[in-house]
């Protein structure tokens, strides 16, 4: 900390009060203190003269620039009389208001005053040559009368009342935009409630308008597939009914047929056949459908199943250049509904033999993760990949798609896949045309 003093004086008379005064504003001025600041420093240092002069002592004022990071003006005002620093600290302890810091001392040989007032960051800087031609120019100054003195302080309690106000207008100003804006804002939050009220009304419609499109889109599924398992259920007994007459007629018990007759009847027992399979198709269908299939749940023998299998599929199987494989079963037992699991895979199997020419057609099942995944692949015609997905609709046949041997209905992939999510499973399929398909079963493994 470094203190270069300005100015020296001494106050022995009342006159002086209004010299100090004058002289404080000065140096304020000098130093680069703003005029409202100016006014302070002036206001303090003539307060605090006007209590030691009353007390009949000289006074040492001394201006000083003082550095301590920061530059302030620092004043020192003090008489050679020690122990009276409790009075005089309680007389002018209002002046404290008017500066930054304001410490009343006794330092043994006398009572002192220290005030200080920081300068503003944009003043001047204070370099030796400008402190030597502040310190000529207070030199120069000459000490105006009291009633100098007194208009100068009137002019500036005028000015102080302008400022302040100015500030009150600004204050009004600033009040009124606050309320106007926070009508605003209200206008504003009011709009976007509306708005947000407006919106879930309609999300609610919407909802209401879904529940009820999916409680009809359920009804019309319910309605289809009571209609298919009626429609299919009655007509079972009269195919079979001419299936049986057909036979019949073609027995030998019968009339000798001409062997065009014979022919016909062979068509009717063809075609009610076919019906007969369609019609039973479309009730299995309908029953899944209708989740009228209940799992019978049962530690399932794998080897076994894959055994009858083997057996029952492989007279169709016929051509020479397919190879038609069962592999032994890696898992031993399984928990599924036995029926069910051998009807998918079944389908599959035909499936997979009515569509390869040559190669081979293969049923494995191994087991990934906590799932069995039964795989059936052959090396057939394959499926070309935008209609992968489609054969798993109900009558959907790939165009051109002619089965090597048998006929189809377009059931058994929507019945094998309803099936397979009873058993709470999945069937995909990844196919290439010309290189083959393979269908898997995934199903988790329960025990
Ligand atoms: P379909 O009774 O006609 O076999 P599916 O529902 O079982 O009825 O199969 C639907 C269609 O999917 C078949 O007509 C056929 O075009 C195709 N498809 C099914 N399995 C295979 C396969 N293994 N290889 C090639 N195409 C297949």
């Amino acid at each position: 900390m470094t203190a270069e003093p300005l100015l020296r004086m001494r106050l022995r008379v009342e006159q002086d009060i209004f010299v100090v005064r004058q002289l404080g504003r000065e140096v304020a001025r000098a130093v680069g203190l703003e005029s409202q600041d100016q006014t302070r420093m002036a206001t303090a240092l003539s307060e605090v003269a006007r209590v030691m002069v009353a007390g009949g002592r000289d006074t040492d004022v001394t201006f000083a620039i003082e550095e301590n990071g920061v530059t302030s003006l620092r004043v020192s005002m003090g008489y050679p009389e020690p122990g009276r620093a409790g009075r005089l600290g309680q007389q002018v302890q209002h002046v404290g208001r008017l500066v930054d810091t304001m410490e009343v001392d006794d330092d043994g040989t006398g009572t002192i005053v220290r005030m200080s007032r920081r300068l503003p960051f944009g003043a001047p800087r204070l370099t030796p040559d400008r402190m030597d031609e502040i310190r000529a120019e207070l030199a120069q100054h000459v000490p105006g009368t009291p009633l100098d003195e007194l208009a100068v302080q009137n002019q500036q309690l005028i000015a102080a009342l302008d400022e302040v106000r100015a500030q009150r207008d600004d204050l009004a100003r600033l009040n009124a935009e606050l309320e106007e804006t926070n009508r605003g804002v209200m206008a504003l939050y009011n709009q976007l409630s509306e708005e947000l009220e407006e919106t879930n009304r309609g999300v609610v419609a919407l909802y209401a308008e879904l529940d009820e499109k999916s409680a009809q889109l359920r009804a019309a599924s319910e309605a289809k597939s009571r209609f298919l398992a009626n429609v299919s259920h009655e007509l079972r007994a009269p195919v079979t009914a001419i299936i049986g007459l057909g036979r019949l007629l073609t027995d030998s018990g019968s009339d000798e047929l001409t062997s065009e007759q014979d022919r016909q009847v062979g068509l009717i027992r063809t075609s009610a056949s076919d019906l007969l399979t369609l019609v039973n198709d479309l009730l299995d269908l309908a029953k899944a459908e209708a989740g009228r299939i209940e799992p019978n749940w049962t530690e399932v023998d794998l080897k076994a199943m894959f055994g009858q299998l083997r057996g029952t599929l492989r007279p169709l199987a016929t051509r020479p250049e397919v190879e038609f494989a069962v592999e032994e079963p890696g898992l031993p037992t399984f928990r599924s509904d036995e029926v069910l699991l051998a009807q998918i895979l079944r389908n599959l199997l035909t499936n997979a033999i009515k569509f390869t020419e040559s190669g081979s057609v293969r049923l494995s099942v191994r087991t990934v993760g906590g799932d069995a995944e039964f795989v059936v692949a052959d090396t057939g015609i394959g499926i070309p990949p935008e209609l992968q997905e489609r054969v798993f609709e109900e009558f959907y046949q790939v165009p051109g798609s002619k089965p090597v041997s048998g006929k189809g209905t377009g059931l058994g992939l929507p019945y094998a896949r309803r099936l397979a999510g009873i058993l709470g499973g999945a069937l995909r399929v990844d196919s290439a045309p010309g290189a083959g398909s393979t269908f898997t079963l995934c199903l988790p493994i329960t025990s």
